[in-house]
């Protein structure tokens, strides 16, 4: 069959406001040009995120009824606790709001001055929180990485020699923990092979140090070994899925993506007392340890997210519905990160607009003509997220400029995507008149999220 069909049919909607181009010019101005800063109705086609923007199956809304709202020992945490402790084999299971409090709680005990944090690529909030305690964050993606156009599947991997060289030139005692993102979010949605998880295993076991697993897209990512890599062809997706658990130190998960809910988080340990250091963190900030920042409700809407989100057909059809996207935008001529990802599709911006100096942040212009032209909400994922500047002020450039197309899990069908595409074609036809932007206000951390921009 050409058609990729959804595997579910729609049982409640939800209606999209359609806009004209003058009104979303206007709204766009009042939001100082920065799409995080609208309002969500005046937005047509939402891919700023895939993070807890998913759809929920008529099984988790029925297992919310179910929700156990008692303070301490919920039934609910325990059929959370069951489902994440079969799958990941961890003895520890701590329940955080989301991601990043996971994060908080995790590296603000390893962290610290004169420390150091390796991975494949640090995800924005884990570089923040890392920083955050004053320690320092090295990303060390592979060199296919750098190259957007060449069909390497697995361009989320770690540079093996680089991060050997790091850890003799740092010292082993220095390195507060390996974090291998799966897949690997901010280096384009791309794969981690388990032959480069095994060998960066190997180097941590050798060295003593901490495998931290940050692995909130871990089924998306055994979509690709079992396809893309010789020997799992027969594995379950969860199968796969476990053998990079049975690697990891300690998982954390932003459930908001691969837990199939819109607010979630999880932490889970092997060493004792590294798990006592971080509940005693969690009681304080988050809530008991049998909740988190979860209510009942929300843990057992996770619970059945976990195991749905390994199921074959949801898979298949997640990760062939955002390839749908980038291969048509590829052979229409736009530039886009190669393989796609799982999660999104990145725009190379810095090509697309090549008239454009980085200096201007040519991401952020892509992601306001989308907007102005079709009502996508997209994000800039370069200068603007990750520049920073010299002594003397001037900016040095991210090492991309990408824009992501983010795809929710199960809320827009084809028809939507082929409206995407659409817009892209107006964005083709004008890319000459498009213009730079200059940023008039910033906060000291994660700026994107919050900064001012005037066009020039
Ligand atoms: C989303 C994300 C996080 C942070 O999770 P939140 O739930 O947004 O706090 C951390 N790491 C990666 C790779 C992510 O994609």
């Amino acid at each position: 069959m050409k058609t990729l069909t959804e595997p579910f049919k729609i049982k409640m909607v939800e209606p999209l406001k359609v806009t004209t181009e003058e009104y979303r010019k206007s709204a766009l101005k009042k939001a100082n040009y920065n799409p995080f800063l609208l309002i969500s109705d005046d937005v047509f086609i939402d891919l700023l995120t895939d993070s807890g923007t998913g759809a929920m199956s008529e099984q988790q809304w029925s297992a919310m009824i179910q929700g156990d709202e008692s303070y301490a020992g919920a039934r609910s945490w325990l059929r959370l606790e069951k489902v994440v402790r079969d799958l990941t084999g961890m003895p520890f299971i701590l329940p955080t709001h989301q991601g990043r409090a996971a994060e908080r709680i995790l590296y603000s005990i390893l962290g610290g001055k004169g420390k150091t944090f390796i991975s494949n690529t640090h995800f924005d909030t884990t570089r923040a929180n890392i920083e955050f305690t004053s320690a320092e964050a090295v990303d060390l993606v592979c060199k296919e990485a750098t190259d957007n156009q060449s069909d390497y599947p697995f361009k989320g991997n770690m540079d093996i020699e680089r991060f050997q060289q790091e850890i003799s030139k740092r010292g082993k005692e220095n390195i507060a923990a390996v974090i291998m993102t799966v897949t690997n979010n901010s280096s384009g949605g791309q794969p981690v092979s388990l032959e480069n998880l095994k060998k960066v295993k190997q180097i941590c076991v050798e060295n003593n140090l901490l495998f931290v697993l940050d692995g909130c897209r871990i089924a998306e990512n055994s979509y690709f070994i079992r396809h893309k890599e010789k020997g799992y062809e027969d594995k379950s997706y969860k199968q796969i899925a476990q053998e990079i658990f049975a690697l990891s130190d300690a998982f954390v998960m932003s459930a908001k993506k691969d837990g199939l809910v819109n607010m979630g988080g999880l932490l889970t340990l092997r060493n004792e007392d590294l798990a006592l250091q971080c509940k005693n963190l969690l009681i304080i900030s988050e809530g008991f340890t049998t909740y988190g920042g979860l209510s009942g409700r929300d843990m057992e809407a996770l619970a059945v997210g976990l195991q749905e989100v390994f199921e074959d057909d949801y898979l298949h059809y997640r990760i062939r519905s955002t390839a749908y996207l980038g291969e048509h935008l590829k052979a229409m001529g736009i530039p886009v990160v190669w393989p796609i990802g799982g999660h999104a599709v990145y725009v190379d911006a810095k090509k697309l607009y090549d008239h454009i100096p980085v200096e201007q942040y040519p991401g952020q212009a892509l992601v306001c003509d989308l907007y102005i032209k079709g009502g996508l909400r997209t994000v800039e994922i370069g200068s603007v997220m990750f520049g920073k500047y010299d002594q003397e002020g001037k900016l040095i450039p991210a090492e991309k400029e990408l824009v992501r197309l983010a795809i929710p899990r199960r809320v827009y069908t084809q028809s939507h995507i082929d409206y995407v595409i659409e817009v892209f074609e107006d964005i083709l036809t004008d890319k000459k008149q498009a213009k730079g932007y200059k940023i008039t206000y910033e906060p000291p951390f994660l700026r994107h999220f919050t900064a001012h921009f005037s066009p020039l």
